[in-house]
Formats: C-alpha cells, structure tokens, sequence
C-alpha cells in the first residue's frame, strides 16, 4: 500500500555542490561551493558544447544516457485509486540553514528537516531549488517555474517532489526567500530560520508519480518522481527575481518515457 506520512526528525546538512571550473574574470566568487576544480574538464550546463544535448558524453561516469531519464512529458496517465491522500504536512520549525547559488540553480539546504515515506520507505527532505521554465510538461504545457524538493532514503535513493508555479497573486514564502537574494554564482548565505514548508505546496495535493532520474549530471536513475497537479502562484516580479540570477532556461529538455507508466492518484 502506498502512502505518505510526514514527521519532524534530525537530518544531516547535504550542500549538493559540483565539481565547478568558475571563470574568475566573469564572477565574483566570496564563497565556493562544493568542490572547485582545477582540471580543465568541461563542465555542464545548460547552454551550446556543455548542454543538455551533450551531459551524457562529457559526464562520463553519468546516466545521462541512460533509459529511465527525466523530465518527461506528463501525459497518457493512469488513475489509481489505491495511491492514499498525500497529506503532506512538514513541520512549522523546519530549519533552513543555507542558500548557495552553485551556478545551475538557487538551492536552499535544511539543517532539520522532515521525511516522507514512500511505499514504506523514509525518505529525508535535504534542499530545494529552482527551474525556470519548469522541466516537466503536464499534458505538453509548460509552467514558468518548478520547484522540487529533494528527499533521500538510507540507501541513496530519491524521492523527488515537485511543485510547478505560474503567474498570479504574489507568494508569501517566495518573498521570504528571496530576502536572501541576490547570490553571485559560487555564494552561499546562511539563513538558520524556521521554514514552513507547507506553504509552498498547492492546497489541492492531487499527484502524478513516476519511476525517472536526477535531471542534471550525473542523471542518476533511481529517483521516485511526485508532481503535484495543481501549481502555487507567484507573482512575476518573484518569478523575474529569480530569472536575474540563475542560467537562462536552466531546464532538461523532456527525454523518452520508454514505456513507463505514470499514475495520476485518484482523489
Ligand atoms: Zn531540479
């Protein structure tokens, strides 16, 4: 039986870093994150030699190229009303501890954070960040913005639960993160402030589900997918804040479902 369950619990602080090779006549860097390279190894992003077209080739150690990959376009699903209502409730004193912006997206890290359980296993929430546009397409539309919320179970696998945002009235939590901003590419800035994490997710908890991957290097295919069918809002001066910082269009192109089902849950 699937279902969903939420508890307060301590987690381990995880910066998901990258090996970055910054070009320091282009950015200020005050802090770096992750490890900085010095090896000339290309590396990816999210435009022209070192594109998505291109991760599988100079990621040699990645699954970029491999057969469950991800994004996707969410269409052709299926209901199942066995999947439990997702009452996501994470706990008011989440703590964030950390913002950084590693030069592919704006990403906050949590100090202590929740879990959920999926199919029977604990996953812990470690961070959060942002695509803009949205990577997933639901029924071939694309949404201006996608948030997802990285959870890990014990064995290293991922559940992944994504939130889309259009354009509307303006986003309480959004504005409080982006106290924050801006960020130079290669900056962290501690937050250490409780987070509620339930304000960021729709009021209608109605989502698909699916078997795909991480959808930057190395791309790997072990993650459980969770999108919420309805998006937040935010207003477009949160959605242009957020744009100012990060690569231009810092999404995965949608990659083949290769016979994958995805499931719709029935409520
Ligand atoms: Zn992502």
């Amino acid at each position: 039986m699937k279902f969903f369950q939420i508890t307060l619990i301590t987690t381990f602080l995880v910066i998901v870093g990258c090996k970055e090779k910054y070009n320091t006549s282009t950015s200020k860097i005050q802090h770096h994150v992750g490890n900085v390279s010095s090896d000339s190894k290309l590396h990816w992003s999210y435009k022209g030699e070192t594109g998505p077209e291109h991760w599988k080739e100079i990621e040699k150690n990645s699954e970029c190229g491999g057969s469950i990959q991800s994004p996707i376009n969410i269409v052709n699903y299926v209901l199942d009303s066995t999947l439990h209502k997702f009452s996501v409730q994470y706990a008011a004193g989440t703590h964030i501890h950390d913002v950084v912006n590693n030069g592919h997206t704006i990403q906050y890290n949590f100090e202590v954070g929740d879990y959920v359980v999926f199919d029977n296993v604990k996953h812990t929430l470690r961070q959060f960040h942002i695509h803009e546009p949205a990577e997933h397409l639901i029924d071939g539309v694309r949404f201006p913005m996608e948030l997802h919320l990285v959870h890990q179970n014990d064995d290293g696998g991922y559940a992944v639960i994504s939130v889309m945002a259009k354009e509307g009235i303006s986003s309480e939590p959004f504005s409080f993160l982006e106290r924050f901003l801006p960020l130079e590419v290669g900056d962290k800035k501690t937050v250490d402030l409780e987070f509620d994490m339930n304000l960021s997710l729709p009021s209608d908890k109605t989502y698909f589900t699916y078997e795909g991957s991480l959808t930057t290097p190395p791309c790997t295919e072990n993650v459980q997918w969770i999108i919420f069918k309805e998006p937040i809002t935010v207003s477009l001066a949160q959605v242009d804040n957020i744009k100012k910082i990060m690569p231009l269009n810092n999404y995965r192109g949608i990659q083949p479902r290769n016979s994958r089902p995805v499931i719709l849950s029935d409520y």
